[in-house]
């Protein structure tokens, strides 16, 4: 367990080891969120820290976290409280994230 520090409040929150590729690994809080896709809780850290391309604020940090049942990434930010997206990534370069992005009502087979 963690303690987040947010200005008026302590919060113990579940944390989890954030292996990092070439550098040390990095405690993270884990978030109690839901996939923004499917509504699903199981959802797991993918990504800390993420590059997104169109953050909502350069304050914001975002976190992406995958969905075990649709598999469709979620991205996070927390300044106080925590916020939500929808996230995609980028094709060609996948450490690149888009929040919200607009929902294809081509359906691709079946
Ligand atoms: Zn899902």
């Amino acid at each position: 367990m963690l303690d987040v520090r947010w200005p008026d409040r302590v919060v113990r929150r579940k944390a989890r080891e954030y292996k990092r590729r070439l550098r040390k690994a990095q405690w993270v809080v884990i978030y109690p969120v839901r996939c923004s896709w499917c509504d699903s809780e199981r959802v797991t850290a993918y990504e800390i820290n993420a590059t997104v391309a169109n953050p909502i604020s350069e304050r914001f940090k975002y976190d992406i976290y995958a969905c075990e049942d649709c598999q469709r990434p979620t991205a996070i930010s927390y300044m106080g409280e925590i916020h939500v997206h929808r996230a995609d990534q980028d094709r060609k370069y996948p450490a690149l994230w888009y929040l919200d992005p607009a929902v294809e009502h081509n359906e691709k087979g079946s």
